[in-house]
């Protein structure tokens, strides 16, 4: 879109120059500048601050923000709704292409204890980023340009209180509800020997500037489509709703707010991996997988904005469409839930 004069700038979510966890915004201007924003930066990014370099810029009339679902919401709220004026951008002159996200971290610092707990050693090269992918294995990649895939089992139950932001256990917005275009892993099915690097992605077109923004793309040979909804179903397979339930009921961050013990150390490794080789044969796939992922972490931020706002008022920040999934699974919820309560009471 840069290159085509489609927009005159890019919003981005770079790393620091010296270090490549720490997430920068960056106004990209280059194709070089947008492809700094390559990559996950799992902690939080103040990516709006660099919309005051936007609205000073009275070259930027056409703009492509790049973000996850929080700072997508609060830029289409800007102004009362009206970005495009507040930022000095002509009328439809805003594009959105969103990621999924969830379960971000709250600094660098938890990163990096996170990847610690995962048995990343500095020495061996630095992690630059990691996935949690559909093959139930945190997928790495150093600096060095090594790789390492480590199964989720590994982890002590510990760090996952440490290693998410407050903001992301209250969160329902992982599939970037407000962006024309959202691209992700989760619904993509992910084949045998694919990791975080070449595995197939989810792009999600929500209307007919993310139509063009694809189409776009499509014609300019940056994407490739193996598989269109418009045309055939997408793979999908399994049973979402039995491994939501089981997840959420084992979470440790479940089990933490219903005062239950947590688990301080890891599965062995080897005994992981049989796990992780296990699940990927019985778990949902495809679509149902991605489905697995939204509802799972519907059910277990359900329960944690109740704990942390109490009853009424976590209901009110609900929004409906996330009621209506996790209402499917009120028959054991609910005791969940009261156990919640009666802790606050
Ligand atoms: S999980 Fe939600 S609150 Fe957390 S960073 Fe992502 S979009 Fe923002």
């Amino acid at each position: 879109m840069l290159l085509d004069g489609v927009v005159d700038a890019v919003v981005v979510t770079a790393a620091k120059e010296d270090d490549d966890l720490a997430p920068a915004p960056l106004l990209a201007r280059t194709p070089e500048e947008v492809l700094r924003g390559r990559g996950v930066k799992p902690s939080l990014s103040p990516a709006l601050s660099i919309l005051d370099e936007v609205a000073a810029d009275a070259s930027i009339k056409r703009l492509l923000f790049c973000g996850v679902g929080c700072s997508v919401q609060a830029l289409r709220s800007l102004n009362g709704g009206d970005p495009e004026a507040a930022l000095g951008l002509e009328a439809g002159g805003l594009f959105v292409m969103g990621t999924h996200c969830v379960d971000n971290s709250p600094t660098v610092e938890a990163n990096r204890g996170f990847l610690q707990a995962l048995g990343e050693r500095p020495a061996e090269g630095a992690a630059a980023r990691y996935e949690f992918m559909a093959d139930f294995q945190v997928h790495v990649d150093r600096a060095d340009g090594t790789t390492s895939k480590s199964p989720y089992m590994v982890l002590p139950g510990t760090v996952a209180k440490a290693s998410i932001a407050p903001s992301c256990l209250t969160c329902f917005d992982y599939v970037n509800g407000a962006a024309d275009l959202v691209v992700g892993y989760m619904g993509a099915p992910l084949n045998r020997g694919e990791s975080m690097r070449n595995a197939l992605l989810q792009v999600t077109v929500r209307n007919p500037k993310g139509a063009a923004m694809l189409g776009r793309a499509e014609r300019a040979g940056t994407v490739v489509i193996e598989a269109d909804s418009r045309v055939a179903p997408l793979p999908t397979s399994g049973d979402r709703g039995k491994t939501a339930k089981a997840t959420t009921q084992a979470d440790s961050i479940v089990l933490e707010m219903l005062g239950e013990a947590v688990r301080d150390k890891g599965m062995p490794r080897p005994l992981a991996k049989v796990l992780a080789f296990v699940l990927r044969r019985v778990a949902p796939k495809g679509l149902e997988f991605a489905k697995y992922s939204i509802e799972y972490h519907f059910l277990r931020n359900d329960l944690a904005s109740r704990d942390a706002w109490g009853t009424k008022r976590a209901l009110s920040q609900m929004p409906a469409y996330a009621k209506a999934i996790v209402a499917q699974h009120d028959e054991w919820m609910d005791e969940l839930r009261e156990r919640i309560a009666a802790k606050r009471d």
